[in-house]
């Protein structure tokens, strides 16, 4: 027997395109999302063993969803069990196959819930697992090349040759292979023929679990904390429907700079008032507001409105920590 201890990867399922199914292979729109399970997937990587270089890899099936659908009870349970193996001293990485729709979202919730060095690697496809040229085996590959990077650290998104980072990564296309942009940024580095080449190395983040208490609320405790576009026409009463119905936080996408629409303005600045938690961000593509911004505050680090909810959302949760 092999005296050499063996490190483990371990593989998350939770669905998504990667483990999608079309009745027809040149299907690459009408399809079901979620359909096989991840040893199933695994099983349909050639070469894993070249990856590997002799670690071991554990598969668990924790969600089979169309990530359109995620929701708060699923992510905890992923942050749950992500954390339950990230603590085993023979782990060395978590991969978790996941859906691209939302998968920026999760990303940066397990960014913030996660208190590891460890790096957690998320991967998708774009194409079902059915399609004549399937994308989903070498993202695979390349997540599990990424998650035995000495380099790797904190949370990180692999599609189509490139690694981005949980705080950066956005989806920007909804069909092409090259889906997910890190912005003016740029990828933080890439995977070529198995070879992990970082544009610069990455660091740990001082968001990196920085909202782990939140794991010990259960989900359906968590506050309600949505988003609002600010556009032209846009309509105040939705504000004032949502504060009755119970809403405790709400992300602004303003335009611009984080201007807001005036006839949303008093309803905004109501809702604060009554103890919303306002938080204003762009609706632009890329960039973060410039400046001192109207009434409300900044979301953080130029996060988009989506990631935004998510930080304001763990704010509420474990105040003080963050
Ligand atoms: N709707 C799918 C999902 O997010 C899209 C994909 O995975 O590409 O689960």
């Amino acid at each position: 027997m092999d005296t050499k201890k063996l490190q483990k990867i371990v593989v998350l399922g939770t669905g998504g395109t990667i483990a999608g199914t079309a009745a027809r292979a040149e299907d690459l729109t009408g399809y079901t999302a979620g359909q096989l399970g991840v040893q199933l997937l695994l099983s349909g990587v050639p070469g894993l063993s070249e990856t590997l270089q002799g670690d071991e890899l554990v598969s668990e099936q924790v969600a089979q969803l169309d990530s359109k659908d995620m929701d708060h009870a699923t992510w905890q349970a992923l942050a749950l069990r992500s954390a339950h193996w990230l603590g085993q001293s023979d782990v060395r990485a978590v991969v978790i196959t996941h859906g691209t729709d939302t998968l920026e979202e999760t990303a940066w919730f397990l960014q913030q819930v996660l208190h590891t060095d460890k790096p957690v690697v998320l991967t998708c496809a774009m194409r079902p697992a059915t399609a004549l040229a399937p994308d989903g085996p070498q993202n695979l590959r390349d997540a599990l090349a990424v998650a035995r990077d000495p380099r790797a650290v904190g949370v990180l998104a692999v599609c189509a040759g490139q690694i981005h980072t949980a705080q950066r990564v956005q989806k920007v296309h909804p069909y092409r292979l090259e889906a997910f942009s890190s912005g003016e940024f740029g990828p933080q580095g890439w995977i070529e023929q198995g070879q992990v080449r970082w544009a610069e190395s990455p660091t740990r983040s001082a968001e990196q679990g920085h909202a782990h208490h939140a794991l010990g609320v259960p989900s359906a405790n968590w506050p309600w904390v949505a988003v609002l576009h600010s556009h032209a026409g846009v309509e105040a009463r939705q504000i004032d429907a949502w504060v009755q119905a119970g809403l405790k936080g709400l992300v602004v996408a303003g335009t611009g700079n984080g201007t807001v629409h005036q006839g949303l303005m008093s309803a905004l600045l109501a809702a604060q008032a009554q103890g919303v938690a306002v938080r204003l961000t762009t609706r632009c593509a890329e960039g973060a507001l410039v400046g001192p911004v109207a009434a409300f505050q900044a979301a953080a680090l130029g996060l988009n409105a989506y990631k935004a909810r998510v930080s304001l959302l763990l704010e509420l949760i474990a105040p003080g920590h963050h």
